[in-house]
């Protein structure tokens, strides 16, 4: 199999909340595409409920993209202790860390329906908890949001 770039990141070492640049790879063309790890809980501590994280995935995919430009993809991680996003370009990881935190902002105030939640929009629409998304975003806030640089293991 190959190398994946998370399996190396030492998560006994990191401190959530955070944004890490978790890699960078360029296209034929040149373009540069980022991922970044943008951690809500600290690893193993705690998992963010199924519907929350959902909730947080929709809500994120939009006020993301109206916070950074180019962003190619929010997704959440299977161990829901976070997302993953992609973005075209080199974005500086302090420029993230603003981004993310306007955004966790929107998430916490938000208090309209969320978008997407229809059996048309989403494949699992009941699957959803506003409230318990918006919590998590705001305990992240209050926690403090910082730049995690890469901690390999055995490193
Ligand atoms: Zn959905």
């Amino acid at each position: 199999m190959a190398n994946v770039e998370s399996f190396d990141l030492d998560h006994t070492r990191v401190h959530a909340p955070y944004v890490r640049l978790a890699g960078q790879k360029r296209t034929p063309h040149g373009d540069a595409v980022s991922k970044y790890d943008l951690r809500l809980l600290q690893p193993n501590q705690g998992a963010i409920e199924s519907a929350a994280l959902h909730t947080l995935e929709h809500l994120l995919a939009g006020y993301l993209r109206d916070h950074l430009e180019q962003v190619l993809d929010v997704s959440p991680m299977g161990c829901r202790t976070g997302m993953y996003m992609a973005v075209i370009g080199e974005s500086d990881e302090g420029g993230v860390l603003r981004a993310f935190e306007s955004a966790l902002r929107d998430v916490a105030a938000h208090d309209r329906p969320i978008p997407g939640v229809s059996e048309l929009e989403c494949g699992n629409y009941r699957d959803h908890d506003l409230a318990a998304a918006r919590a998590h975003a705001q305990a992240a806030l209050d926690a403090g949001l910082k730049v995690q640089p890469t901690v390999l293991i055995g490193r």
